[in-house]
């Protein structure tokens, strides 16, 4: 079959460092040392949204030196632990993450599947694929499926349909997620015939992944709007990453442009310990100031949950800020702007 525009694009993406040092003027020193260890790839696209070396979408896609820090581990959520078949991870009784493809549109430096995303052996083959829906159709407490693995929009249409069809056919499974970079990094992978496909399986929520509001273009504004029309529920999980996105005007400027997108933030996430990626790591104390900052000021609607991943597959916790103090049976609590208001509680029993 000929291929599509999108697959056309993506071929022609940045795979090495020295293709870059064509456009641009930095240190190329170790960095093709880095790209041998964690694959690297930049489509056409989201290569045209860079303005600058070192500007917040540079930071997201180009090797940085750092990654080689041997710091952290390869696996901090202890996803491996929680496989039942390779396909699979099953941390909570009703949901599980199933792995339906090993690459993405461009590899973010950040990502907490560093270990095998974009690697050549974490492709999974058919069998694979057959024992992760075995295993779903024979556990009758999952609900909610989560496609995701790599990006499982760079699967062809065909593929990415069977997929669905299978799951979708298993009666206790109640709704499809999909984790997708797509619409920030290869929009034009969101065509009328995608849409259309997906449309065939409500309910189906897509989770994107806009980090900095340099990523809300046009042309990601129209892929998320031919997804909103075909029905599809759109949310985002952002992650916080240092001198990406760790002030508190450039989130709130991301949140209030997904929301005009009809995408709803739906977490902030706290970087995982995940090897390589330790100078994103911002303190869980700015992400704090970033979410009381978003309270009061900004639409309730662009206030997703703060989460940390805690180590060793104990789950995603939220992080809230410290509005409440108790005093004897009194609250203290600590208003939008700032003033403490007395508030009195009742005594239970
Ligand atoms: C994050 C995650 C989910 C989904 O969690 P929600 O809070 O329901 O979005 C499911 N399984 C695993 C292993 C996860 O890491
Ligand atoms: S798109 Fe997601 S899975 Fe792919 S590299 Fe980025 S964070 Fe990792």
């Amino acid at each position: 079959m000929a291929q599509e525009e999108w697959q056309q694009s993506l071929k022609q993406s940045v795979t090495s460092v020295k293709q870059l040092a064509d456009d641009f003027d930095f240190d190329q020193r170790q960095l093709e040392a880095v790209a041998a260890r964690y694959p690297m790839r930049i489509s056409p696209y989201y290569l045209g949204l860079i303005e600058q070396v070192g500007d917040p979408i540079w930071k997201q896609c180009v090797p940085d030196v750092r990654e080689l820090d041997p710091s952290g581990m390869t696996d901090p959520l202890a996803e491996e632990d929680f496989s039942p078949t390779p396909a699979v991870i099953h941390r909570y009784p009703d949901r599980v993450i199933f792995l339906v493809s090993g690459s993405c549109a461009s590899y973010c430096r950040f990502c907490t599947r560093k270990r095998k995303v974009g690697c050549t052996d974490m492709s999974l083959s058919f069998r694979e694929l057959r024992a992760g829906i075995d295993y779903i159709a024979a556990n009758a407490q999952i609900h909610d499926v989560i496609f995701s693995g790599g990006d499982p929009l760079l699967l062809p249409d065909s593929v990415l349909q069977d997929l669905l069809a299978r799951i979708y056919a298993i009666p206790h499974v109640e709704i499809i997620r999909i984790g997708t970079r797509v619409p920030v990094t290869l929009p034009e992978r969101i065509t009328e015939r995608l849409c259309a496909m997906l449309k065939k399986f409500p309910p189906l929520y897509i989770n994107t992944h806009f980090n900095h509001p340099r990523e809300l273009t046009s042309q990601a504004t129209e892929a998320c709007a031919r997804l909103a029309d075909a029905g599809i529920v759109l949310g985002n999980q952002t992650v916080l990453l240092r001198d990406v996105n760790d002030q508190p005007e450039i989130i709130s400027e991301l949140f209030r442009g997904l929301l005009k997108m009809r995408v709803r933030p739906y977490y902030l996430h706290h970087m995982d310990l995940t090897r390589g990626t330790g100078h994103f790591r911002t303190s869980v104390k700015t992400g704090l100031q970033i979410m009381y900052s978003l309270r009061g000021p900004v639409s309730g609607l662009a206030s997703p949950h703060y989460v940390i991943d805690l180590p060793n597959g104990k789950g995603k916790v939220p992080l809230i800020p410290q509005y409440v103090k108790r005093k004897g049976n009194d609250l203290m609590i600590y208003a939008a702007d700032g003033s403490v208001v007395e508030y009195s509680d009742i005594v239970d029993g």
